[in-house]
């Protein structure tokens, strides 16, 4: 009943997936989204897509990940379009001190926003210390565009209205259960705006395993959310997931 709509599966252990699978069966989670980062965390992505009835795969190149391969790896990108896929992701601004050059990931960001448009795909994309600048690329592609989401969102009501006004859902993770800001947010967006996710990835710098994060603790998400707007758990469950369904392809 519920859906991840954003993780980082691929990058877990062989060994580890099936069993987190399992985890996020048992506690009724639905569908996970697998993101893909680079090519051969996308090529994984699909991998896993195909392997599961439970995973849909995202394909992309992080902005964080950029290499001076870019403009091949774009084409390999667009190579796999044939494949089962259902929306272009990660994709993305990331403005911190180490980030790649802005003027290539911006570039790097258009041409991907192209290439969903151009599929018919929707796209979940990052924003980091870059709003604004997102935004402004992102209005440029608008009335082309096939919706998707704010994916880790992390800003104000103003610019959450924005995006939704690019014809774009909110997602919240569990930066929702500790962040009064952010439930403000939340409280006032209409619940038809909002989608859910964890971005789970391997967390090795936590020691105690069973304290990293997995698409089973989205539930934890949609529990916040019920809370803050007064809503059943199961209401939040159904209506993020027909929010997610408004614009994934499957
Ligand atoms: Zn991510």
């Amino acid at each position: 009943m519920f859906i991840d709509i954003h993780t980082h599966l691929s990058q877990y252990t062989d060994d580890e997936i099936p069993l987190i699978v399992k985890r996020w069966r048992e506690s009724g989670v639905e569908l996970v989204v697998s993101s893909g980062t680079t090519i051969e965390d996308s090529i994984k992505s699909i991998e896993l897509a195909n392997k599961y009835p439970d995973i849909v795969a995202g394909i992309g190149l992080h902005p964080s990940d950029l290499t001076d391969n870019w403009k091949n790896d774009l084409l390999e990108l667009k190579n796999m379009l044939d494949e089962n896929i259902s929306m272009i992701s990660e994709i993305g601004l990331d403005y911190q001190d180490f980030s790649p050059n802005k003027k290539v990931q911006i570039r790097v960001f258009e041409e991907q926003i192209q290439i969903a448009i151009d599929n018919d795909l929707p796209i979940v994309f990052h924003t980091r210390f870059s709003m604004e600048d997102s935004y402004n690329v992102l209005e440029n592609f608008k009335d082309h565009m096939h919706g998707g989401a704010v994916h880790y969102f992390d800003g104000n009501y103003e610019e959450a209205k924005k995006m939704i006004n690019l014809g774009f859902k909110i997602s919240f993770a569990k930066t929702l259960l500790r962040n009064n800001y952010l439930k403000e947010v939340a409280k006032k967006l209409s619940i038809d705006d909002i989608v859910i996710e964890t971005d789970s990835y391997p967390q090795y710098f936590k020691k105690n395993r069973e304290r990293w994060t997995e698409p089973k603790d989205v539930v934890l998400v949609a529990k916040e959310l019920a809370s803050i707007k007064n809503l059943s758990v199961e209401l939040v469950g159904e209506r993020t997931k027909e929010n997610f369904k408004s614009f994934i392809k499957t």
